[in-house]
């Protein structure tokens, strides 16, 4: 559920009129829901009722400082996947003991600040990651907490980019090599093994791949128990969204109605599901969520700039692209588009939504049916909150959208919209060009 619906015929997030936002930061502007967030954040932390449940936001989906603070007060740790992620958490008084540093390729730099910081605990990917944690926390003196990383080696049944269970991933330790890793844990004297972790793909919209790699992953789990102090058993993040009929999928009945059919994987059939195979563990179970968590809590407003009439096709072209959301080139994702200003008079428009980069993949919707719109008409691009402004770019010189965040009746700014010099800072031409 969200909190972005009409209202008199205009969009409103919480109880704002997203026009008004549009007229005062201007277009792209990413626009949040914190009730929304809350909301989401609160039905994962009661999914699993009865065991002891810890969730660590997944940053890179949605890392705004605003957002990051709302969940720390929220109670959340976090999923942590670089020095950059870590240094926001410190900015808005986060506290790493509940947080997990995550990912591949973790420089040497990336270590020592984690250390230093009190993390949670580092998800360790492979044998070399081990080694060279152990030493880092080696040369200063400590004891570096860490969790392994294993891959179930199962199927997410998602999106090719964006699967990382499978056997041939770059991600984690096969099941079958993770014994012998547990035996190395032994002779590194810097590590203390806090616990197992997993994470099998993301926008996942079936239960199944969740319950046969924590299936998989269970035995191994408590056969390491025996041997170690484990205290957790993350089981990463993953949950998808709907992101059709993102507007109805707001209302309160619709999950009832679609609780009779066809139904997307909310978080209490998740939590329903994998209950019986964690609770046997007698381990906190870690939850990595983070597009549930912000992806429906967001839309980008955008304004249209032409409605350009070709031979046989339309294109509406707005001034958001690619840069801003590049969620559509990229995954061939399907985002919902509405008008701010709903008139179910008008006719229907079928078109192509683009943005103005210069290359062909720069398409938000292929013939796409919308209400009729014009010239300098404002409109919205739902469930944008999740992997939105985190991935913006400043591809064709574009500076960086601006970000608003709702609370009731009100909203503020709170990431200003990039300014020409800001995206010039740092370049220079070299004296040898300065004839
Ligand atoms: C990306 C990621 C997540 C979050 O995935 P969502 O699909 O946004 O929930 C969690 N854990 C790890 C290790 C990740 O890489």
């Amino acid at each position: 559920m969200h909190h972005f619906h009409y209202s008199n015929q205009n969009l409103h997030c919480e109880s704002v009129d997203l026009a008004a936002v549009a007229r005062l930061y201007g277009t792209p502007t990413y626009v949040y829901s914190a009730t929304t967030i809350g909301e989401n954040y609160r039905r994962l932390a009661d999914c699993l009722p009865g065991l002891d449940v810890g969730i660590c936001y997944a940053v890179k989906a949605n890392s705004n400082l605003a957002v990051l603070r709302h969940l720390h007060n929220l109670g959340a740790g976090f999923d942590l996947v670089s020095q950059g992620e870590i240094r926001r958490v410190l900015a808005v008084g986060g506290d790493l003991s509940r947080s997990v540093f995550a990912g591949v390729g973790k420089s040497e730099d990336e270590i020592r600040l984690a250390l230093a910081s009190g993390i949670m605990a580092f998800h360790v990917e492979s044998e070399p990651e081990l080694a060279r944690i152990n030493h880092v926390a080696g040369t200063m003196d400590c004891v570096a907490p860490v969790a392994i990383r294993i891959n179930p080696d199962v199927d997410a049944r998602t999106h090719a980019k964006i699967t990382t269970g499978k056997s041939g991933n770059k991600f984690g330790i096969p099941l079958a090599q993770a014994e012998r890793v547990h035996e190395a844990l032994g002779k590194l004297k810097h590590l203390r093994l806090r616990g197992v972790q997993m994470h099998i793909g993301s926008q996942l919209t079936e239960v199944a791949p969740f319950v046969d790699a924590v299936g998989k992953a269970a035995p191994f789990v408590a056969e390491l128990k025996q041997g170690h102090d484990l205290e957790y058993f993350s089981i990463g993040g993953g949950l998808g969204v709907v992101y059709h009929d993102a507007l109805a999928s707001g209302r309160a009945e619709w999950w009832n109605v679609q609780a009779a059919g066809q139904r997307p994987l909310t978080p209490e059939t998740y939590g329903a599901a994998l209950a019986p195979l964690l609770k046997p563990l007698g381990l906190k179970i870690l939850l990595e969520h983070g597009r549930f968590i912000t992806a429906n809590a967001g839309v980008l407003l955008s304004r249209v700039e032409y409605l350009k009439r070709s031979e046989g096709k339309n294109f509406l072209v707005i001034d958001a692209a690619m840069n801003d959301l590049v969620r559509p080139a990229m995954y061939e994702s399907w985002h919902d588009i509405v008008p701010l200003q709903r008139d179910t008079s008008r006719r229907a428009l079928i078109a192509d939504v683009v943005g103005p980069i210069c290359e062909t993949s720069d398409c938000f919707a292929k013939d796409r049916q919308l209400q009729e719109l014009g010239e300098g008409e404002l409109l919205a691009i739902m469930s944008a909150g999740a992997y939105g402004f985190s991935m913006a770019s400043r591809y064709n010189s574009r500076p960086l959208p601006a970000e608003v965040i709702v609370k009731g009746s009100t909203f503020e700014l709170i990431n200003a919209r990039e300014s020409t010099e800001q995206m010039l800072a740092n370049e220079k031409v070299p004296t040898f060009l300065r004839g």
